[in-house]
């Protein structure tokens, strides 16, 4: 028998370094910044969810992150339980929260007075969204509510001087008209005094990357912070993504491909994918990262980890450290 391995054969090392090279990525060093992370909650809906959450927050409050951020559900279906869960993070935690507040289905004098509520509980900080109809129904502005996020960025600076972030879009809202109108859209919103954006997820760096450009050469230099979701159940992420307009590449669909009754291996990948990504964006300069964490903090802690973020001795709040 004289068969050779392909390992073994005379043209193996070429064919290996056949490929690009491609240069490592920097492991954040001593003298880097850590970056400013901020991490999203949902509102919890059953007593076992609560107990999940809280466990989460516990967690990452250790991270000291820069804010934490609860979800509302359009038309003010979870807004009971996001206030609850914002105004618990004000008097039990170290967090500085941000809530989430969408303005589709009510009335702007609602929508004022739910943001007059958090302001007199403490919150300065409101994540303003137009939010999404029932699945099925078209959007219907109401002629006596804000129309679209701009609006009610503007209708909250009236009330009172909050800080605002609002979302971006790196591969453009699936409404949207036109790149270019997102754009405008995201301009009027920064304009009518938010400060920062955040984006929708993606997976695809440098979709994210040219987005960036394509921001600042329309005049806009506020953060545009990567909002990163560690896809730790594939088929939901695909599920939603198709709702949302994320493409999913088919690298990560490869990537999952034979782990659906496996979750300690979709765990491990969705680390390798999750890593992969946030460091291309430090790498690339980027240094603010909000991380979806789905209320579970294993991955969040792990990313934040990985981009050179340590717990803060205890007594040191995000504010202080
Ligand atoms: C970081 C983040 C957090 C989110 N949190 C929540 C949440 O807690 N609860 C929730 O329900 N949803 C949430 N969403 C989803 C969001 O509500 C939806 O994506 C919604 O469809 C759009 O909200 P928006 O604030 O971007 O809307 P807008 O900025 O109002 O934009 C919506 C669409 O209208 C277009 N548009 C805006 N103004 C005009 C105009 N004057 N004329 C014509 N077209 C216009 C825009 O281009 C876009 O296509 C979140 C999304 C992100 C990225």
């Amino acid at each position: 028998m004289n068969t050779l391995s392909p390992a073994q054969a005379p043209d193996t090392l070429p064919r290996w370094l056949a490929g690009p090279r491609i240069g490592a990525l920097p492991a954040p060093d001593a003298g880097m910044a850590a970056p400013l992370l901020s991490f999203e909650f949902f509102p919890p809906r059953t007593e076992a969810l609560e107990a999940q959450l809280w466990a989460c927050v516990r967690r990452l409050e250790r991270l000291a992150p820069r804010f934490v951020s609860v979800t509302y559900g359009a038309g003010g279906t979870t807004q009971a339980r996001t206030h609850a869960t914002v105004e618990r993070l004000v008097h039990e935690t170290s967090l500085v929260p941000a809530a989430h507040l969408t303005c589709i289905g009510a009335s702007r004098a609602e929508v004022d007075e739910i943001a007059r509520r958090y302001w007199q509980a403490g919150v300065r900080h409101i994540v303003a969204l137009r939010g999404d109809p029932p699945p099925g129904q078209s959007v219907v502005p109401r002629a006596d509510g804000y129309a679209h996020a701009a609006d009610l960025v503007a209708g909250l600076k009236r009330v009172a001087d909050f800080e605002i972030s609002v979302a971006a879009y790196p591969e453009t809202h699936p409404e949207a008209v036109s790149p270019e109108a997102d754009l405008d859209n995201l301009k009027r919103k920064l304009d009518a005094g938010a400060s920062r954006a955040i984006t929708q997820y993606f997976f695809d760096g440098e979709v994210y990357l040219r987005f960036l450009d394509r921001c600042l050469a329309a005049g806009i230099t506020a953060p545009i912070v990567p909002g990163v979701l560690p896809v730790s159940n594939y088929a939901q992420a695909a599920r939603f993504s198709g709702l949302c307009g994320a493409t999913i590449p088919a690298w990560l669909t490869r990537m999952f491909d034979g782990t659906e009754d496996d979750p300690e291996t979709r765990r491990m990948v969705a680390a390798v994918v999750a890593a992969q990504q946030v460091r291309l964006l430090q790498a690339n300069g980027v240094d603010e990262f909000h991380i979806y964490t789905l209320n579970r903090a294993d991955l969040a802690y792990a990313i934040a980890h990985i981009l050179g973020v340590r717990p803060v001795p205890s007594g040191q709040s995000a504010a202080s450290a």
